[in-house]
């Protein structure tokens, strides 16, 4: 019978309760059979479905309120999706996984893979702007008011070898876009 894996709750229900969760059982099996090419199945079902939410829950042991249990959780179709007979992301006719619930997670993927992307692009492209503000601004406080880099300064080879590194340095990263920048003239 569909109750047989939870025979452990059941003794532990009042008369009361027992009368409560047998009528829901037979709600649910009626349900079920409903949807099923072979509604003979529907107790098994049912059985199934105890069976998973009990190993969830940790065994019948672990099960504070019986009754509370049964009725709002272990007797429960969980319908994951819009269709009716999900239950958990396994179709009840079919036993297989539910395409519906298949698709959705598909398309949350993909639409995740996207955001990761895009989220990634901007980190990065943020990055870079961060680096090259901070090499302008070396750039602009310690050379840019001495002059040192027109064609017809005299240049020491230190100075020299500082506008090299410097122009590789700001070479390195790409233009904002509209602002040319300061530029370094070889
Ligand atoms: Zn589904």
């Amino acid at each position: 019978m569909a109750l047989g894996p939870v025979s452990g709750l059941w003794e532990r229900l009042s008369g009361w309760q027992q009368d409560q969760v047998e009528a829901a059982a037979k709600v649910e099996v009626k349900r079920l059979a409903g949807m099923l090419e072979r509604p003979g199945d529907a107790p098994r079902l049912l059985a199934d479905r105890l069976t998973d939410r009990l190993e969830e829950t940790g065994g019948e042991a672990l099960v504070t309120g019986p009754y509370g249990w049964l009725i709002r959780r272990g007797l429960l179709q969980r319908q994951a999706c819009s269709d009716r007979r999900c239950d958990d992301g396994i179709r009840l006719d079919t036993g297989s996984e539910c395409e519906n619930c298949h698709n959705a997670r598909m398309l949350s993927e993909v639409e995740e893979a996207a955001f990761d992307t895009e989220r990634h692009r901007s980190v990065r492209s943020r990055v870079a702007a961060q680096q090259r503000e901070a090499a302008y601004a070396v750039w602009g406080k310690h050379y840019a008011p001495y002059g040192i880099w027109h064609d017809d300064s005299p240049m020491t080879p230190g100075d020299r070898s500082a506008k090299e590194s410097l122009g590789r340095h700001l070479a390195s990263f790409p233009r904002p876009p509209g602002n040319a920048g300061p530029t370094t003239r070889g």
